[in-house]
């Protein structure tokens, strides 16, 4: 088996074999670039190295060492060879770039007596002792484990004594007696003198960079990019350019387009006489790569060349690295350029403009999953954070604020301008105007579905949920992390985005919806055959929505309209009414202002489909706190015991009582509402209806879709749809116009997916809630999930991925590909979508696709994202 390749045997299709560097410095050595030659030991090899119980075989040494004679002829010099010595770097490559994370090994070859060679060979000892210096402390940090420490320490103090200031002060005799020191280092530290013997070097080095494919870091790395463990990582062996023979040489780094921004200009920076590291290691502060056009005109003008070149070539931006011996200009390396979203969004339509990627490519440039940052202030990361807690990511966006506790004053402090953080152990709908005059929430307890979360997401607000590390103590006015203390009244700033909660101000920039983006959309909305809906409750969020391109409102949950803090005391009427007339008084004067929301939200999507969702949760979260009514009641009873309020509050704690359920999940919720109280169900299609009568006689068209949540027997289904065209009749007669509209179901319990042949027989669509029905497909009550032991089971891998946050398409997936199939054996034109929160992940949107639904429905923030991923799907 082949383990080892020159650079003129590979190219930039063997990443797998090769690693991302030594596959493109094949290519580029293909392409005809100035390439310093070298050969790659394959990521096999360090596979088979692992396999192998951590040696490297007979097999593989052999293949290194034929390598090495060919490298040893095309360069024309000797590893090891005193009077003509050859130089190589040891390099890591894995296939997908870890920049930084694995080791790299330059100058090897280098002893006490090949430096001598060195030195009269370039007629520079300074420069051959220099090299050496820096040779002796990378090996011996990387392959032998000695911390740098020790070497800086010694060349301070060397320094000092010698009154310079800087590294280039120091002479060829400065750089042997610190050479001298180092090697006592060594000796010190590993008990042995430093390795004289290059082959020896050459093969300490390869298995330490075997090794260092498990280090902490690049494990760390890897879990967070998801790149799988077993891949393994190339070795490149490359003879040395030097860039720190003297002022005619350097050493530099340069995207081809600015990273950050997009903008089509030259980006780097570089170093006169110095070595790859130090540009990084920031010993000297480098210069901007345009003042090398100064320095080294020829260079840069060559060198910009190479740019457009690899550009062209790789039709990507680049990232280069590259080094001047002597004037000449070598190139060590280019990839593919990491970029935030912004510059992804700009190079990948300005690359279009400029022929050298289609469209579809472009649409393939952009991760969904990184638009989030356009959408929402945020922290601008040049500047350091200083976290106190971590809670749930809940809400995405950055806001800084002063620390209240309580709604009310947020709510006033709000009005007066002021930025607040309103932080509650949990919120309720009684928090509502507390959380509109936020500029984020953080709660102590809760889930990502938690009140606070949904509130805070529809109103596009940053929040942070369930930190449960946060102790707040309302007596004192404080809340504390370990023994952080955060007052009342203290500036914290929040990232919903990471759920990073920290001291102080940091600054923030705002979000921007660039031309570029924009278009980038439009040629998403050409490709895609998958439709994005909004999940919109209130008509800001419709315009909001619209604004963002979405192609209907998917669902609109009619209970955030009763949780409105004016709304709420009519809705607890209703629930507490003991007859049915009462309850019919409460409702008759909900109606009016239920349809004047229906009415803003179909005007808001100008006659693009509106999903109406009847009202779903359970009754008692209308209601008050039973703790906190227990406390008034008994408090009441000691202070005024015969008071109307005492009488009051003891009707609704009963009634809380009454409604209260061991289960509230799978208890009087959905539909079972609607059949137990038809009258609320009524009121609500007869709200719709009139919406639609009073907007069609001012000319405004909608189009309409009553939606029946929590279905599981086609006969729920069947009941509830007479009742709502029986509430359509009684208000066309009314009104006397007619009206098209459909009735169809969610489906979010599996009976229904099972039965969807049955149900499909009383639906028009079929949305799939995936919420509840990840919910009740694994029996998990989600916020009992999130909360106590989902991120264990992800920790302890029984299972990969949160399936709330990314659909489950072995389980979930499955009776979503059911319910369609079924539904459509009954009725082949049935409309199908999905409403959870799946609707906005990009995994779960290909999944949707290619499942066959038409839409796909997500908040009003993630409708760009949907579109876009929506686009990638059909590519
Ligand atoms: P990383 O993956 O951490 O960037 P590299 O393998 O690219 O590590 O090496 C680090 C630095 O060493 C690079 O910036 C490069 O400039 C320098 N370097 C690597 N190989 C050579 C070489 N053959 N000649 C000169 N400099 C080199
Ligand atoms: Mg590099
Ligand atoms: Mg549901």
């Amino acid at each position: 088996k082949k383990f080892v390749y020159l650079f003129d045997e590979g190219n930039s299709s063997m990443k797998n074999l090769l690693g991302g560097k030594g596959a493109n410095l094949a290519e580029m050595k293909k392409i005809g670039l100035p390439v310093p030659f070298g050969f790659t030991i394959s990521t096999e090899a360090c596979n088979t190295y692992y396999d192998d119980n951590k040696v490297i075989s007979d097999k593989i040494r052999d293949q290194i060492s034929s390598a090495l004679v060919k490298l040893e002829e095309e360069t024309g010099k000797r590893l090891g060879d005193a009077s003509n010595p050859l130089l190589v770097s040891v390099r890591s490559g894995a296939v997908f770039s870890m920049p930084g994370m694995m080791d790299t090994v330059l100058n090897l070859g280098m002893n006490d007596e090949t430096v001598a060679g060195m030195a009269s060979l370039t007629n520079n000892a300074r420069f051959a002792y220099d090299s050496y210096r820096r040779f002796i402390q990378m090996f011996s940090n990387v392959v032998l484990d000695v911390d740098v420490f020790y070497f800086e320490q010694l060349l301070e103090e060397y320094r000092e004594n010698k009154g310079y200031l800087t590294d280039p002060e120091l002479s060829a005799r400065d750089w042997q007696e610190v050479i001298i020191g180092y090697k006592e280092i060594v000796k010190k530290r590993t008990k042995n003198d430093f390795p004289q013997d290059p082959k020896q070097q050459l093969f300490l080095s390869i298995q330490s960079v075997f090794e260092s494919w498990n280090n902490q870091r690049a494990i760390v790395y890897r879990r967070i990019n998801k790149i799988p463990d077993h891949l393994g990582t190339a070795v490149n062996i490359q003879s040395m350019v030097f860039g720190n023979m003297g002022d005619d040489s350097g050493t530099g780094v340069a995207f081809t387009r600015n990273p950050s921004t997009g903008e089509h200009l030259l980006y780097g920076e570089y170093l006169i006489n110095a070595q790859g590291e130090d540009v990084v290691a920031g010993i000297r502060t480098p210069q901007p790569i345009q003042s090398l056009q100064n320095e080294m005109p020829d260079v840069y003008k060559e060198f910009t060349k190479i740019c457009q070149q690899l550009e062209q070539h790789y039709q990507d931006m680049q990232d280069i690295e590259f080094t001047v011996e002597r004037g000449k200009l070598y190139i060590l390396q280019t990839r593919n350029g990491k970029r935030t979203a912004q510059a992804a969004i700009r190079v990948a339509v300005e690359m279009v403009k400029e022929g050298i990627i289609d469209k579809k490519e472009a649409l393939l440039r952009v991760d969904p999953d990184q638009l989030d940052q356009l959408l929402h202030r945020r922290i601008d990361e040049k500047f350091a954070r200083k976290q106190v807690a971590k809670g749930l990511p809940a809400s995405p966006g950055a806001a800084t604020g002063q620390v209240v506790f309580d709604a009310d004053e947020a709510e006033l402090l709000g009005s007066e301008g002021k930025k607040v953080i309103l932080v509650r152990t949990e919120t309720t709908p009684d928090d509502i105007h507390g959380m509109v005059g936020a500029q984020a929430i953080v709660t102590s307890r809760g889930g990502m579905t938690s009140h606070a979360a949904v509130v805070a997401r529809g109103m596009g607000k940053p929040c942070i949920c369930g930190c449960e590390a946060l102790k707040i103590d309302l007596v004192a006015m404080q809340f504390s992390v370990g023994d952080t203390i955060v007052k009342h009244g203290d500036i914290i700033t929040v990232d919903g985005a990471t759920g990073e909660i920290m001291l102080g101000e940091i600054p923030m920039i705002d979000p921007e919806l660039s031309d570029e983006f924009q278009l980038l959309l439009n040629w998403a909305d050409e490709e895609r055959a998958l439709g994005v809906r909004t999940n919109a409750d209130t008509p800001e969020d419709a315009k909001k929505a619209f604004e963002f391109g979405a192609d209907g409102v998917g669902l609109c949950r009619t209970e955030h309209m009763f949780m409105d803090p004016a709304r709420l005391p009519i809705v607890q009427e209703m629930i507490l009414s003991e007859t049915f007339d009462e309850r019919k008084n409460a409702l008759d004067r909900l109606l009016p202002i239920q349809q004047k929301d229906f009415e803003g939200i179909f005007e808001a999507m100008q006659g693009k489909p509106v999903t109406i969702r009847l009202l779903d949760p359970p009754l008692h979260e209308f209601l008050p706190n039973k703790e906190e009514l227990l406390i008034d009641v008994t408090k009441l009873q000691i202070s005024n015991s015969d008071s109307q309020e005492l009488k009051d509050k003891e009707k609704i704690l009963k009634k809380v009582r009454q409604l209260e359920e061991i289960n509230p999940m799978l208890g009087l919720r959905g539909c079972r509402l609607g059949i137990m109280f038809p009258e609320i169900y009524e009121m609500q299609a007869k709200a719709i209806f009139y919406a639609i009568a009073d907007l069609a006689k001012k000319g405004i068209q909608t189009t309409s879709e009553i939606m029946i949540p929590l279905v599981g027997h086609v006969n729920e289904l069947k009941v509830m749809r007479q009742l709502v065209i029986d509430a359509g009749v009684q208000v066309q007669n009314e009104t006397g116009l007619t009206f098209e509209y459909l009735i169809g179901t969610m489906i979010e319990i599996p009976r229904a997916a099972l039965t969807a042949d049955k149900i499909a027989q009383e639906a028009d669509f079929f949305s799939f809630g995936t919420n509840d029905l990840t919910q009740t497909t694994f029996g998990y009550s989600r916020d009992d999930a999130e909360g106590k032991f989902l991120q264990s089971y992800i920790d302890k891998k029984v299972l990969t991925e949160n399936p709330f946050a990314v659909l489950d398409q072995e389980g979930v997936g499955k009776l979503i590909e059911t319910g369609v199939k079924l539904g459509r054996q009954t009725k082949p034109q049935l409309k199908t979508g999905i409403c959870g929160e799946h609707g906005g992940e990009k995994s779960s949107i290909e999944f949707c696709y290619n499942a066959g639904l038409d839409y796909v429905s997500c908040s009003p923030y993630r409708v760009p994202l949907a579109r876009l991923a929506a686009a990638q799907a059909t590519i």
